[in-house]
Order: C-alpha cells, then sequence, then structure tokens
C-alpha cells in the first residue's frame, strides 16, 4: 500500500537529477530556491522546459500530464494556437503602450455578455490586487469598517483578509464566534477589529453573527469552492437573501470558480453578487485580475469627473498582452467546452470512488466543474475543519507516486482539468492510482 516517502523521494532524486541541481544552486540566490512562495516544495519543484496542450515537459526529459493547470489558470490547455496568436500579435505592436487598447471594450463585453450582476469591469495584475481593491471599495462604498470572510478562505494576500487559512482554530468558548487569526507574521497589528470570521456551511450561526454586526459590515466576501468543498447552492442562496435584506454588499470571488461554469459559481447557484473579482483563466496565462459589477458599484472607480475618494491604478494593470490572452481565452471557452470538461470531470469522479472502493482506505470525491479533489477520509467535506481531518501524509505519499508516474498535481488544488485532456488521460491518471495504492 503506497510506498514510503523516504522511498519515494529516493526515486524522485534519480530521475530528476537536472532539477534537483538548478533548486539545490538557486537556493544560495532565491529563499527556498525558488522564485515564488507557491510552489510545491516537496521534495523540490520541477523545472519546466515547455507547456503544450496538457502535457508538461521538463528539463530532465521527462513528460508529464499536466492535472495542476497553473494552479487552475490554464483551463484551454497551454500554448492554445489562439491564444499564442493573440499575444503574438498584440506584442507585435508593442509591450506597453502608454494609452488604451481597444481590446479594453472588448474584453468588457465578454464579462458584461456572461454575467447579469456586471456591466463595469476593471483590469488588476492579479486575484490578490482585486481583492485588495473590492475591500477598499465595499468600505468606501458602505461607510463601514469591517468585513466578513469565511474560516478558510482564500482572496490572495491581502491584509484585509487574509485570516483563518486553514482550520476555525481558537472558537472562543461559550460563543458562536470565531477569532480572527492573522496568517502570518507581519500583518498590521489591530487589523483583526475589522474582520469578522464566519464558518462555512452553517447558515443559523451566519445568520446571528452577521445579524449582530449589520450596522458594522460592509461586505461578506464569498468563494463557494467548488469541487474543492461540498457546499449546497442553497447556502449561497441564503448568504445573497442576508446580505440583501440587511444592506451588506455581497462579494463573490471567482478567481476558481469562474472554472467552474460558462457563467461562473453565480451561474450555478443563481445568484447576483453585488461585486465579483476575478483572476487566472481571464488572462489567458498572464498576470491577471479584474474586479466587476453593476455601476452603482463600480462607479466608485470613476474618478473622471469628481474625484470619488477611491483610486485604482497599477503600471501593467490591464495590460494589452494580458487583454489579448485574456480575450482569447474567453472567446474560446464556450459552453462546449465546459460540457467537454464535465464529461471529463464525472470520468475521474466515479473512477476515484471506485479505486478507493476496492481498497481499506476511506476517500470523498468532491467536485464541479473541472477540479476534482479526493480526500482521504469518511467525512463529508463541507468546512476546512473536515479537509484538515483528512490523511495528508498518505495523500502527499499518492501526489509523488503520481509525479514519478508522470502526473503533475502539485498545488493543492486536487485534479484540474483542461480543454486538450481526453478520456484517455483520465484513464492514464485512474490506472497510475490504482496500482500505487497496491505498491509494495
Ligand atoms: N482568490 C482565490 C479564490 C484564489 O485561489 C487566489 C489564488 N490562488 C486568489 C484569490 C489570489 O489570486 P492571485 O494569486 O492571482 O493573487
Amino acid at each position: 500500500m503506497v510506498k514510503s516517502l523516504e522511498k519515494l523521494q529516493t526515486e524522485f532524486q534519480k530521475v530528476t537529477p537536472k532539477s534537483f541541481n538548478e533548486w539545490n544552486n538557486n537556493k544560495k540566490i532565491l529563499p527556498g530556491g525558488v522564485i515564488k512562495g507557491a510552489y510545491f516544495s516537496s521534495p523540490y519543484p520541477i523545472y519546466i522546459e515547455k507547456a503544450e496542450g496538457c502535457k508538461l515537459f521538463d528539463i530532465d526529459g521527462r513528460e508529464y500530464i499536466d492535472f495542476s493547470n497553473h494552479h487552475t489558470a490554464m483551463i484551454l490547455g497551454h500554448s492554445h494556437p489562439a491564444v499564442i496568436q493573440a499575444v503574438k500579435d498584440a506584442v507585435n505592436n508593442g509591450l506597453a503602450l502608454s494609452a488604451p487598447s481597444i481590446l479594453e471594450g472588448q474584453i468588457a463585453n465578454e464579462f458584461i455578455k456572461r454575467f447579469p450582476s456586471i456591466d463595469q469591469i476593471r483590469y488588476t495584475n492579479s486575484g490578490t490586487e482585486s481583492s485588495i481593491t473590492a475591500a477598499r471599495m465595499v468600505r468606501a462604498i458602505t461607510g463601514k469598517s469591517k468585513i466578513a470572510k469565511f474560516a478558510g478562505n482564500y482572496h490572495g494576500f491581502n491584509d484585509s483578509l487574509e485570516f483563518n487559512l486553514a482550520v476555525t482554530e481558537n472558537v472562543n468558548s461559550g460563543s458562536e464566534y470565531i477569532k480572527p487569526t492573522p496568517a502570518w507574521d507581519g500583518m498590521p497589528e489591530h487589523g483583526e477589529k475589522n474582520i469578522i470570521i464566519l464558518p462555512m456551511n452553517d447558515p443559523e450561526t451566519v445568520e446571528m453573527i452577521v445579524r449582530e454586526n449589520q450596522n458594522q459590515l460592509a461586505a461578506i466576501f464569498f468563494d463557494g469552492k467548488p469541487g474543492i468543498l461540498d457546499i449546497p447552492i442553497e447556502f449561497t442562496q441564503f448568504l445573497r437573501r442576508l446580505t440583501s435584506e440587511l444592506d451588506i454588499l455581497f462579494v463573490m470571488d471567482e478567481v476558481i470558480s469562474f472554472r467552474s461554469s460558462h457563467t461562473g459559481y453565480q451561474g450555478i447557484s443563481g445568484v447576483e453578487p453585488d461585486i465579483s473579482i476575478f483572476g487566472k483563466i481571464v488572462g489567458g496565462g498572464m498576470p491577471v485580475g479584474a474586479i466587476g459589477g453593476t455601476s452603482k458599484f463600480m462607479k466608485i472607480l470613476d474618478n473622471s469627473g469628481h474625484p470619488t475618494g477611491l483610486s485604482q491604478s497599477g503600471t501593467f494593470a490591464g495590460n494589452h498582452v494580458t487583454l489579448a490572452a485574456g480575450l482569447a481565452t474567453m472567446k474560446n471557452l464556450t459552453p462546449k467546452v465546459y460540457a467537454h470538461l464535465d464529461k471529463l470531470r464525472e470520468q475521474l469522479h466515479n473512477g476515484i470512488i471506485n479505486i478507493f472502493d476496492d481498497t481499506n482506505i476511506p476517500c470523498k470525491v468532491v467536485s464541479k466543474g473541472s477540479i476534482v479533489n479526493a480526500y482521504i477520509t469518511n467525512k463529508p467535506i463541507t468546512d476546512f475543519e473536515t479537509i484538515a481531518s483528512s490523511n495528508q501524509e498518505l495523500w502527499d505519499r499518492i501526489m509523488l507516486s503520481l509525479l514519478l508516474r508522470g502526473i503533475y498535481a502539485r498545488d493543492g488544488m486536487g485534479f484540474v482539468l483542461s480543454e486538450p485532456m481526453r478520456e484517455i488521460d483520465i484513464q492514464i491518471l485512474l490506472e497510475n492510482l490504482k496500482d500505487i495504492l497496491d505498491e509494495k
């Protein structure tokens, strides 16, 4: 049953000597040997030479099926011809244009077509920048200082929101309130005074806390985590009703969940948020973030007449290469593509369940759209406490075993599907998974 970590790490080092050397040398000049914190580093990353379709090719000459999809961003796969052509055309016109291009209106229309909740859009450089701006927007619009977010939800490395990322630790005894806990050292002192942490999928407690704080609460930020958590859409609908009733803004984080359908998670849940934030797929592989909403709220960013008191900026925000890649991606991201991804997801979801059913290892599979997560536990995955209760040590060994067999799914987001995948790719994953569970 699944090789030991030591055995797997030794095998890994044997087949990836060039990646090991690269990382080892870079440790002197890059913290942790890597240029950013988000790369999976256990035991060390593989270095990629080329990415094409759903395949990655590393510097040791190995090939992988990419179930990580650059942190979920590359839904059309790598090097999609239309996206690459759009980028080439944009680059041929210059790298940064000193003024707007006509791509701005074109990409805005792609959002407006899909989302009834959006009639204006603003671009940023990342999901994080979008959530930072959205946090300022909701405070400026409402004149209220507090924001509520859900325990475990990540909205980028935003000082206003980066609290209680893992388990809902420190529930105060005798109270339903969850103690706000900054995720990291170095966050501003007293930041927790302006944040309220809500329990996921617990409408009674959420309602009690939100009603008690309605006069200070500017907004609730929410990510439904489709494919990661198993939360009924009724919970999202309840949040919309509650926030509408109490005049609290509802911000939906669609940075990942836009993957879940042609109209995002708001389409699936039938909910129109006041403000949506985006990232990842809307930049087609280039650095990106976006904020959308109706002009009622977006006008706070309109400083073309009288200053509103809130400005959003960024040297490279909405740069035309990003817009070109994003536009080509959104145009090619048709309902047909989502239907194809849905089919592959079902195949993978059912396949994992069948494999684990034949073992004595418990497993819960959660999936939606093009994301599939498996957890080594018996418990339904309805919040981050149940995720934390799954056997991470065993799962890490399974993932490293898959990596050794050419299946790349290394950034903690589960198995992320992309358009170039076919049934055979899912089958290869499943066959390897089955073998791994039987391995000595
Ligand atoms: N929101 C969610 C739900 C995310 O998953 C992420 C990043 N994984 C972000 C926001 C931040 O986006 P970025 O990494 O582009 O800053």
